[in-house]
């Protein structure tokens, strides 16, 4: 479903990311680990294009991101994203937040839309919540209500940054929940996270990344019990 072929990314003279490859695979769910500043982020950002990649090539579905005739507003709608600080607009109640994105970009109807909110709100649990700011909303309830509203584009693949660790210890559970219950029902995703326990229980594959690279890319199995790059043990160890 998306396929990154050699990418790249400098800022300046620093190079963030160099020659990644990587693949997702329909309903595949792909955890990417790594130290702070390996890169994770940045290659999230270049896969939904909130940076431009200096080099490289994404696949979307086979075909050239960027290329001829390519839609880039109906990529980003497909490509959807989660953030660590939930980015959700603070003058709008939790409806009209999941309402926006099925409205204004996918153009659909008020009722549509409406609907489409409310039913993804209802699978991360916060109907009762619908008409509250978020400034009136717990770190946990505000990450289930920013999972909703990627929802409610119906994308293809979600890529979740850090999703819980702006959270409370405590508010941490209920939102690996949904992103579970999530990967179970076949949504293909890309996780990065220093939640080690979910992306070896859940991950098909887990990525780990070191210094801009790939360094390992194999199933959870392999990574966490006999990770073959004594880096990725050495990394892994700190968590152990
Ligand atoms: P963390 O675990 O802390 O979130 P990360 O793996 O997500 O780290 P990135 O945020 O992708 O790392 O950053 C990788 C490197 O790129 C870092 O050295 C960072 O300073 C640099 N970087 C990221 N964004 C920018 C930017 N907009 N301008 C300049 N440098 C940047
Ligand atoms: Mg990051």
């Amino acid at each position: 479903i998306l396929k990154v072929r050699h990418l790249q990314k400098n800022f300046g003279t620093h190079m963030v990311l160099r020659d990644i490859d990587f693949t997702v695979h329909q309903g595949e769910v792909v955890c990417v680990i790594g130290a702070s500043g390996s890169g994770k982020s940045t290659l999230l950002r270049c896969i939904n294009r909130l940076e431009s990649p200096s080099g490289g090539e994404i696949y979307y579905h086979g075909e050239l991101a960027g290329g001829d005739g390519f839609d880039w507003n109906r990529y980003r709608a497909k490509v959807g994203m989660v953030f660590q600080s939930f980015n959700l607009f603070a003058n709008q109640t939790v409806l009209e937040n999941c309402m926006a994105g099925p409205r204004y970009v996918l153009k659909k109807g008020k009722q549509e839309s409406r609907e489409l909110a409310l039913r993804y709100l209802y699978k991360v649990g916060m109907v009762p919540y619908i008409d509250a700011k978020p400034a009136q909303l717990s770190g946990g309830q505000l990450q289930r209500v920013a999972i909703a509203r990627a929802l409610a584009m119906k994308p293809d693949v979600l890529l979740f940054d850090e999703p819980t660790s702006a959270l409370d210890p405590e508010m941490v559970g209920e939102v690996l929940g949904v992103m579970k219950q999530l990967a179970h029902e076949g949504m293909t995703m890309v996780v990065v996270t220093h939640e080690m326990e979910f992306a070896r229980e859940v991950s098909d594959r887990t990525v780990f990344m070191l210094d801009g690279f790939i360094a390992e890319d194999d199933t959870p199995e392999v990574i966490f019990g006999n990770p073959r790059n004594p880096k990725t043990r050495e990394f892994l160890s700190r968590f152990m």
